[in-house]
């Protein structure tokens, strides 16, 4: 006998037909004699309407509290109903909301990260013999209220709880059979990967694409928890994301796109020492995570500087550097919001000469310019106008995958 760890997308949820066609597959498991805990995420776009409801009642931004209080309940509605749906095929189960299945986090509300999970009470309803079926994407912090992990937050539930009971088996059911070597909505021969690192897949997944929560890799990677993405639809084999996978050269993994990203320009800088030191401090003050930087040359003792941050971000990080307009003395900061970034992933990237011109020449073929450069170990990624984002991913996978 053997603990599993299933976690279900918003799709695979989605309504009844869905929710009975997930419960005949727990129930399936759980007759074979294994433990089965399971993470829900909301049904369908479920987050997306709480969200905009929210909107609407206060147009100039809820505080970052009451949002949880909001989008937490998306969840506990799929739990509620999944666990009716296992009852109702004659499986004890009992659903939990994140506190009461003991996550408890930070204080970082909408974002919050997981500080431990002290799992008593999954324990005590597994030892009952129920499937347990636990709110995705939440929990509690130490003044008792509830907080959310960020959009996609379930997936790092689910790894959360596999990691801690030390699970046979996490697996992650989703509306695509696994993880492709692009988004497979948009690159239609796109190939799915059998077996991909948890490196590989926290740059694919960091770099957008959307189909594991980049948190969610980060600890399993932490903990050792291997996981498989694999569709609620069809009975196909998924990816299986784990350590050290055999390979003898490198090996392009996948093209990521993200669409939520700003680029800041700061222009008619004088240029002397410290500048950059003063601005990405200013920034990181703010809780700013920044991304590429591209610094010109200087000119007549002038310069420019150019970083990229999320789209989130924009409107903090221009307050951030306006506040710095006195001591810098700088000509104009100026964003732009119709932005993408491009990212090729795989083993070895830095370390094979080749890659980046290859990149480069797909993207001159189709005359999409390049606005910023950045190179990692094993990625390279550049910042493209959005309007060209889904060509570009296009012609970037063309060039590296056949
Ligand atoms: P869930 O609701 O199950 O968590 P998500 O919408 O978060 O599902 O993630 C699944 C989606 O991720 C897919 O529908 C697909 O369009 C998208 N996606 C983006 N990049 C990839 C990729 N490289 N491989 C597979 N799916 C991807
Ligand atoms: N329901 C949340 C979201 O839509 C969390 C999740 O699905 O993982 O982002
Ligand atoms: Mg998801």
């Amino acid at each position: 006998m053997s603990l599993i760890v299933k976690k279900f997308g918003g799709t695979s949820v989605a309504d009844a037909q869905r929710l009975n066609h997930v419960a005949k597959l727990i129930v399936g498991d759980y007759k074979k004699g294994h433990d089965i805990v399971v993470v829900v995420s909301a049904q369908g776009d479920h987050t997306d309407r709480l969200i905009n409801q929210a909107a609407e009642i206060n147009p100039d931004g809820a505080s970052k509290r009451e949002m949880d209080v909001l989008m937490s309940a998306g969840e506990q509605i799929s739990a509620s109903l999944l666990a009716m749906a296992i009852e109702a095929m004659g499986c004890p189960a009992v659903s939990l909301m994140g506190w009461q299945a003991g996550f408890k986090t930070d204080s970082n509300y909408t974002f919050a990260r997981i500080k431990r999970l002290e799992p008593d009470r999954i324990k005590a309803e597994l030892a009952k013999k129920n499937v347990v079926v636990i709110a995705g994407f939440q929990g509690i912090n130490q003044y008792d209220d509830i907080t959310t992990f960020g959009r996609g937050g379930s997936d790092t539930s689910a790894v959360a709880v596999a990691a801690t009971l030390k699970a046979n088996l996490c697996q992650i059911y989703t509306d695509v059979d696994g993880v492709y070597t692009a988004d497979p909505r948009l690159v239609t021969n796109a190939k799915k990967i059998p077996v991909i690192t948890y490196d590989e897949m926290l740059e694919l997944a960091s770099l957008g694409a959307q189909v594991l929560n980049s948190r969610s890799v980060e600890m399993a990677k932490k903990y050792n928890v291997e996981l498989e993405v694999r569709s609620s639809f069809t009975d196909e084999p998924g990816t299986l994301v784990k350590e050290n996978v055999k390979m003898e050269k490198m090996v392009i993994r996948g093209v990521a796109k993200d669409t939520d990203l700003s680029t800041i320009y700061i222009t008619g800088l004088n240029d002397a020492p410290g500048i950059a030191f003063k601005i990405f401090n200013r920034l990181a003050q703010h809780g700013i995570v920044v991304d590429l930087i591209m610094h010109t040359a200087e000119s007549h003792g002038k310069t420019d500087i150019m970083f990229s941050i999320k789209g989130s971000d924009c409107t903090e990080a221009i307050k951030a550097i306006e506040s710095l307009r006195d001591s810098l003395n700088f000509e104009a900061v100026e964003h732009d919001d119709d932005v993408a970034k491009i990212s090729v992933v795989g083993s070895g990237i830095a370390s094979h000469p080749g890659v980046a011109a290859k990149m480069f020449e797909a993207l001159y073929e189709y005359g999409i310019s390049i606005k910023m450069i950045a190179t990692g170990e094993i990625k390279l990624s550049v910042i493209v106008a959005a309007k060209d984002a889904d060509r570009g991913v296009k012609a970037v996978h063309d060039a590296f995958i056949q």
